[in-house]
This record gives C-alpha cells, structure tokens and sequence, in this order.
C-alpha cells in the first residue's frame, strides 16, 4: 500500500449502470460507510477500507498507479486498458461478480449487404474498445479498418462514418432502434473485481485477502 496511507482503497463507478450493484455488494460484504460532503469518497466507519467513487474508465489507471487497491469494473474497460498498454503491469481480474453482464459485439445494418465476418474485411468498424477489436480481427486474420469513436458508435453506419460498429450489448434493444442487429460476439463481460498490479507488504496483502474473501462470500449469498 502506499506508505502514506492505512487504509485500503477499492475504486467503484460513481453513476453509471455498475454503481449500485457494486454498493450493495460490499455492503453485503459488511461495509458500512458514510459519505463525503463531496460524494467523491465513502469512508468505511468498520473496516479500515474507503471507496473511492470515479469514472469506470479511471479504475484501471487508479489501479496502476497504485492509489487504489481494489477496483470494480467492466471486464471490457479493463481487458481494453490492458491490451492498449502493452507490456506495461496491469490489474489483475481476481473474481468475476455476477452483475453487469454484457457483450462486446460486431453488428451490422439490417440491409443484409453484410451476412457473414468475412464480409468485413476491407471495411471500417466504429468502435470505443479498439484495441479488443483490433486483437479479435487479428486473431480471425479480417484485415477491417478500426475507427475510434467515443460516444454514440451505433449512429457510425448511418452518418457514413463506418460500415459496422463493435459496442456493448445486452438486450439488443439500441441495435435494433438503428436498423442494426449482432452479426458476432468479441467478448463476454461483466463487472469483475480487479487488483492493483504494485507489490503489497505482508499487511496489506492480508487485509486484500480478508476484504476479497468477504466480496466473494457476498457474492456467492446472492441466491
Ligand atoms: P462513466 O461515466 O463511469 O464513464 P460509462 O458511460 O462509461 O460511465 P456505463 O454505461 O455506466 O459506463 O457502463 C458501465 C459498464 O456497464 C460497461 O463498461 C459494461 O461493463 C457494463 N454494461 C452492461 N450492460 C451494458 C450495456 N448494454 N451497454 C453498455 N455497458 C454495459
Ligand atoms: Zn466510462
């Protein structure tokens, strides 16, 4: 841990579709905390454990640098973060959580001019995760062109920006509301439990373990 600091840290999403499930987990895990003024922190007031509520796409980087310990997030946000870092360390998935369960997929316009993955090659794919695409692509030899975009990729196709997207999925529903349907899955996700990659003294790798073994016996109660 940092040297500074007594207290473990775990990084959840701030307000966002993994928020409250994550709350309720570590609640359930025992915590029981109370907010800052503001609501950036929730102090643990039993366990010398704080929560740190941020933007999913900072827990891994938090995670990195060492300011947080424990993370909660996407395995998309994380495995995308991994893959554009290279060789740097990286979190590690310690356990999945049950909630959040998404799909990364490729979809395609309802035209039918696309029916099969090969059909892609040659093409562009608006995407937020391009480094899973790009390593999905290369793995199944589809030479496509990655575009990046940030926010709204499902309108990619309409506005000629690009010929399929790559996005999350649950229902389908946003799809299929832009005359868009999955032509293939890149990725299964969920929200996991993630550890920071830095070295832990003895004390600190033991209070990680306690608070994981009580996340997962949280987790496995859930019925
Ligand atoms: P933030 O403001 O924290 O950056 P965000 O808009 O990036 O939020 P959300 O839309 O809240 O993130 O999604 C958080 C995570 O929820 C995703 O990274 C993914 O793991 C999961 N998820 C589950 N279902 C879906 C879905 N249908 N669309 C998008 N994300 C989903
Ligand atoms: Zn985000």
């Amino acid at each position: 841990m940092n040297e500074n600091r007594d207290r473990l840290r775990i990084a959840v999403q701030k307000s966002g579709r993994l928020s409250d499930q994550s709350l309720d987990l570590l609640r359930r895990a025992g915590l029981v905390f109370r907010s800052s003024r503001d609501r950036l922190f929730l102090y643990g007031e039993n366990m010398p454990v704080d929560v740190l509520l941020v933007r999913d796409d900072d827990i891994p980087g938090l995670l990195v640098e060492g300011s947080c310990e424990l993370g909660i997030v996407g395995r998309n946000v994380l495995d995308e973060q991994r893959l554009a870092g290279a060789d740097a360390p990286a979190p590690a998935e310690l356990q999945a959580l049950g909630f959040g369960s998404c799909r990364l997929a490729i979809a395609v316009p309802d035209n039918g001019l696309i029916k099969n993955v090969t059909d892609l090659a040659g093409l562009r794919i608006a995407t937020s995760y391009p480094a899973l695409l790009a390593e999905w692509l290369r793995k199944q030899s589809i030479d496509a062109e990655v575009v990046l975009l940030n926010g709204s990729v499902e309108i990619a196709p309409r506005l000629g920006k690009a010929h399929a997207i790559c996005d999350l999925v649950s229902s389908g529903a946003t799809l299929a509301a832009n005359q868009l349907h999955e032509l293939v899955t890149v990725m299964r996700s969920e929200a996991v439990l993630a550890s920071s990659p830095r070295a832990q003294n003895a004390a600190t790798a033991a209070q990680i373990e306690r608070l994981c073994a009580r996340i997962g016996g949280a987790q496995s109660g859930d019925g």
